[in-house]
Formats: structure tokens, sequence, C-alpha cells
């Protein structure tokens, strides 16, 4: 039994050598490492995917979300309200502002936030709502724009996970006040080392951040804000700028695979992920629900098949966001969901023959979720 692995980024390297190598090459022959001609090429490049105005390179996804927020004011005093089911950074990146992160429970279909349970969330501290969306999936942002409208908050997309996906016919990084994106190697559109970007229609916030990443200066050496150094590599964008080119036809190939899982999986086996009329899911994981998880990820690992868990543990009961030793919210539906979840093997060289082998695999082993 060949070994298939959760994740290969080699397969995508092999392929673009040589591009790589040239756009590496020449960054080095101009000697353009800091903001050089790659990182505003990338942003405009970027921008234009989007279908948004502007796009601030940033040096990981973490950091475009905090900027985003600090580029609309938020800190010491506000509250922040973000999905439990997330990666831990999405709170950091409110902890970071020294803002208040606010955690309400997951959608228990499509797990990304329950848009009906954020009105219940909101106190007269709230400034933002930060929605994820998780695994490449859409948050409803119809519902968390409609609220944060009455509320008067401020939105900023985690679209970490959602390079390229679409909500009701728009792309995901334009549709609330900004969006972070992270190029974390294994994203959907990754570099080779560390990298993120802000995107926003809002010309002050693009300015706010340009100032904000290069050690608060907007004009040289006058550091008028926070002097942060969070800068985009040049050499990461030069990375990214080559990889850009083929997003669509990765994304079409993962879309390709999960639409294979779901023929394959037998309704009874395990939950599927959904994908609900009007959305547009790039998979950046596949992601299916079982009550026998830790068995079926066990037998999978001794077949050769790999597997992970995003994530095994919800962000408000993460040791950091516990004020002494006591959890402060309470997600009922993420706290049983992280117990059930499980990542299959998913990145656009992954064959339809391999596909076919991990479901066969879990139909052999009879693990049945209800
Ligand atoms: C990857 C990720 C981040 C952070 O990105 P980094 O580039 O690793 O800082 C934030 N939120 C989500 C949902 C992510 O998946």
């Amino acid at each position: 039994m060949n070994t298939i692995p959760l994740v290969d980024l080699s397969l995508q390297h092999k392929r673009l050598r040589d591009e790589i190598a040239g756009a590496v090459q020449g960054a080095l022959d101009r000697g353009d490492f800091i903001l050089g001609q790659d990182v505003s090429r990338f942003e405009e490049e970027f921008a234009e995917y989007c279908g948004v105005k502007y796009a601030v390179g940033v040096d990981n996804g973490l950091s475009a979300l905090e900027l985003s927020l600090r580029a609309f004011g938020i800190g010491p005093g506000h509250e922040v309200i973000l999905p439990a089911h997330t990666f831990t950074a999405t709170a950091a990146a409110i902890s970071f502002t020294g803002a208040t992160p606010v955690f309400v429970d997951v959608n228990p279909e499509t797990w990304t936030i329950d848009v009906h349970k954020i009105e219940e969330a909101i106190t007269p501290r709230t400034k933002a709502i930060l929605p994820v969306h998780l695994y490449g999936l859409p948050a409803d942002m119809n519902v968390v724009l409609g609220i944060a409208e009455k509320y008067n908050l401020i939105v900023v997309e985690d679209a970490c996970q959602a390079h390229g996906a679409m909500y009701k016919g728009q792309r995901v990084g334009g549709i609330g006040n900004a969006a972070g994106f992270s190029f974390y190697p294994t994203k959907n559109l990754g570099a080779c080392g560390d990298a993120g970007i802000v995107t926003t229609n809002d010309s002050n916030v693009a300015e706010k951040i340009r100032t904000l990443r290069n050690c608060g200066q907007r004009v040289k050496n006058v550091h008028e804000d926070h002097p942060f150094n969070h800068r985009l590599d040049n050499l990461q964008a030069a990375i990214l700028r080559v990889k850009l080119k083929y997003l669509d036809e990765w994304i079409a190939s993962r879309r390709r695979l999960a639409a294979l899982y779901n023929t394959l999986f037998d309704d009874a086996l395990v939950e599927k992920p959904v994908e609900l009329p009007g959305y547009q899911h790039v998979y950046h994981l596949y992601v299916i629900r079982t009550q026998n998880r830790d068995s079926l990820q066990t037998l999978l690992k001794e077949r050769g098949i790999g597997t992970a868990i995003h994530y095994p543990m919800p962000v408000h009961l993460q040791p950091y966001y516990l004020k002494n030793g006591t959890p402060q919210f309470s997600c009922p539906v993420a706290e049983k969901l992280v117990g059930e979840i499980l990542s299959l093997p998913m990145y656009p060289e992954l064959t339809e023959e391999q596909v076919s082998a991990v479901v066969s695999e879990i139909k052999s082993l009879e693990v049945k979720s209800h």
C-alpha cells in the first residue's frame, strides 16, 4: 500500500522549478529585497484578482488581521466578535491590538460563525466582527454585513484559508471593510516561507497599513505611528507572483477532488462538508465529521494515509484565553465539533485514484458516524 500524505508541496515546486528560480534570480540580480518591485506588482495583481482597489503586502496572515483592526482604530477597551472554531491567530490578531476577543459559537452545518448568535454578543464596546471563511467556505456575509450596518461595526474578513472563494458572485476579500490573507506555504496560495496581505477598497485604510507595516513611516524618517516591521519580503512576493497565475487552476482541481470525495462517501458513513447555493468553497481543507474520529485517524495512519485535525481545541478554551483557568465563553457546538472532525488528504496534485483509495479504506474500516 503506497502512502497518501495530507498535503505534498514538493509536486507544485517541481512543476514551477524554473519559473520560481527565474523570479528569485531576477530579484537577486536587481538587489531588490525590501518593498521592491515584486511587492508592489504582486499587490496590484492580487488586488485585481480579488476585485478590490488596494492590497498591502505584510509578513504573515496574523499581521494582516492585526493591522487591519488597528487601521480602524481598534484597541484597548474595544471588543471584537469572532467564531470559537478557527485557528488561534484570528483571536491573537484581536488580543494584540489590546481589544478583547468575544467568541461566538459556530453553525452546526457550515462550521462557520453562527450568524444568529452574533447580536446577543454585541455590547456598547463592540467595534468589529471578524468572520472566518473556514476551510475555504465563506461565512454568511450578507447577515454579518446587515448586523454590522445596524450596530455601526467594522467587518474584517479572515480570508486566510479562502483565496479565490466566492460568496453570491463576489470574491472574498472585498466583501467586508478589509480582509486578511495568509500565504503560509500550505495555504491555497502559499509562499516559500511566511507572507500575508490585506485587501480593502478603503484608501485611508490601505495607506494606514502601508505606514504601520514599515516602522510607522508615511514619510521616510518620520515615525508617526507604531514603529512595527511587518513588511512582505520581496523574494516571497516574487514567488507569489509566479504562483498566482496557477491559483484558479489549483482551485478547480481542489473542487473536482472534493466533488469526487462527496460522491464516493456514503451518507451513512460520515458527515461531509456542505456548500450551500451561492457559495463557492475552495477546499483549502476537506474536512469530514464522524463520532469515531480518533480510531479512524489511527487506523488510517496505519494504512499510510495522512490526516490532521483543524483544530483540536476551540480557541476560547486555549490556556491563553482562560481567565484564572476558567473559560469565559460557552460554545457547545464548537466544543463538540472539535472531537469529531478530520481533515483528509487534499492538494491540487492529489489524483482521483488516491481519493478513491482513501474513501475505500474508510469504507473498509466500517466506522459509522451515526
Ligand atoms: C493561517 C491562518 C491564519 C494566520 O496566518 P499566518 O500566516 O500563519 O500568520 C489566520 N487565520 C486562519 C483562519 C488561518 O488559517
